[in-house]
């Protein structure tokens, strides 16, 4: 086990970078089966197949009339109507020349017929036929058996998160149940002197655990599984202890204690568990002091840990758990390491900062349809919480800026 002394703090971009390249390095645990539902936010394990054709017959997309499209070339045509196909039923035999069927939408289009014909553009002129008044070209408001999926074709790789298109899509080929993959189990350890639990009378220079929530709310909501470790006081004997237990567990976020404070003992109590640093800043705020890295729960560990130290302001925890710690999830549940997604909308208000950070401030988009904007949020810094309880996504301001205007196109990260 090797000290290794890289420590930088880098750019944003650079950060990211970093990120999800290490998080490639990285494995999902076991799989296991559940019920479809309970895949809900977990990653597949499995590949999921179309057990037949989709749509296994040619579906009708309208209610009308399936015809012989040519049988329409003279107009208004009179077809003979020989019979009525509903949904779940299907008409048998072939559909003749001047016949036509009547058809309901998601009904299977009867052999012969070639379109589907709105009931708008028709007139029942008797019981037994029908007036066709437009013409259709042939495969009109029919979607061919096979052309969504052929049997057989893979619908959803390995490796997919599922969500509500996906859950329906597994639903559709009958599978009650999916294999996913077992949520990576992740630390969660805060520190701090002044940190009490939630239940505890704070001191009057005591500050409530609230990182230790919003960091298991987010790695939840990322489909892992939240472990909150005791919190550590500034003391590196408690601390060394609980980092141990941290670091065996798949991943270990901690708060608080990275900055340059004499106090901030986290990476000096982690070099003891050979840590290596990928990296120990970021020129972003809020969320300078980040910390990446990997460590070794003890001198005879296989593998190693990765651990980020997130800074303890509340917002610095959450920003930094959104733009860095999500990848590193992902490859831990079984998917491939996400991108950010970014979103450009017109700013509001003007916006006046320093140079030299990537800014990811709270703000708060509003509007409908083409007329989105977004402003920042009223904040006192990243201790600010209740901020980022009024925001609903972080306007992201690039280094380079100083002001951008309002009614400036600027980019946004939702949350
Ligand atoms: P630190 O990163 O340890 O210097 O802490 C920065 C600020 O965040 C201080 O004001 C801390 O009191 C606060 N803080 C640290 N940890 C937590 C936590 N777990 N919950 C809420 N606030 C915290
Ligand atoms: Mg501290």
């Amino acid at each position: 086990m090797t000290v290794h002394a890289q420590p930088a703090t880098l750019a944003f971009p650079d950060a990211r970078r970093v990120v999800e390249e290490r998080a490639l390095t990285l494995h999902p645990g076991h799989a296991e089966l559940a019920p479809l539902l309970r895949s809900r936010g977990r990653v597949l394990a499995e590949d999921i197949v179309a057990d037949r054709d989709f749509p296994p017959f040619p579906r009708a997309t309208r209610d009308g009339y399936a015809v012989r499209s040519a049988d329409l070339a003279v107009l208004p045509a009179t077809l003979k109507i020989v019979g009525e196909v509903r949904a779940g039923s299907r008409l048998v035999g072939l559909l003749g020349r001047g016949e036509a069927a009547e058809i309901m939408t998601g009904a299977p289009v009867p052999e012969g017929a070639d379109a589907v014909v709105m009931l708008e553009h028709t007139a029942r002129q008797s019981a037994g036929v029908v007036v066709v008044e437009r013409a259709v070209a042939a495969g009109e408001n029919i979607v061919p058996t096979g052309s969504e999926a052929r049997a057989g074709q893979l619908l959803l790789a390995r490796g997919t998160r599922m969500g509500f298109a996906e859950i329906a899509v597994a639903a559709g080929v009958g599978k009650a149940q999916v294999s996913i993959y077992s949520p990576p189990r992740v630390g969660i350890l805060s520190t701090g002197d002044e940190i009490v639990d939630v239940e505890a009378h704070p001191g009057p220079s005591q500050i409530r655990n609230s990182n230790s929530y919003s960091l298991s709310a987010q790695v939840e909501a990322a489909g892992a599984e939240p472990v909150r470790l005791p919190t550590a006081p500034d003391d590196p004997v408690v601390l060394k202890h609980l980092i141990e237990e941290g670091l065996a567990l798949d991943l270990l976020l901690l708060t608080g204690g990275v900055s340059m404070g004499k106090y901030d003992l986290v990476e000096q109590v982690l070099t003891e568990f050979g840590a290596e640093f990928f990296f120990t800043g970021a020129q972003i705020q809020p969320g300078r002091p980040v910390v990446f890295g990997r460590a070794w729960r003890g001198s005879g560990a296989a593998s190693a840990t990765f651990f980020f130290g997130l800074p303890g302001n509340p917002v610095s925890t959450m920003v930094t758990f959104e733009i860095f710690v999500r990848p590193v999830l992902d490859a831990l549940c079984g998917a491939p390491p996400g991108k950010l997604r970014f979103l450009t909308a017109r700013l509001g208000r003007e916006v006046l900062v320093k140079t030299g950070l990537t800014r990811f401030l709270p703000a708060r988009l509003s509007g409908e349809f083409e007329r989105t904007e977004v402003e920042l949020v009223r904040w006192q810094g990243s201790g600010d919480a209740a901020a980022m309880a009024r925001a609903n996504c972080f306007l992201v301001v690039p280094p380079g800026r100083e002001r951008i205007a309002s009614g400036e196109m600027v980019s946004v990260l939702l949350r």
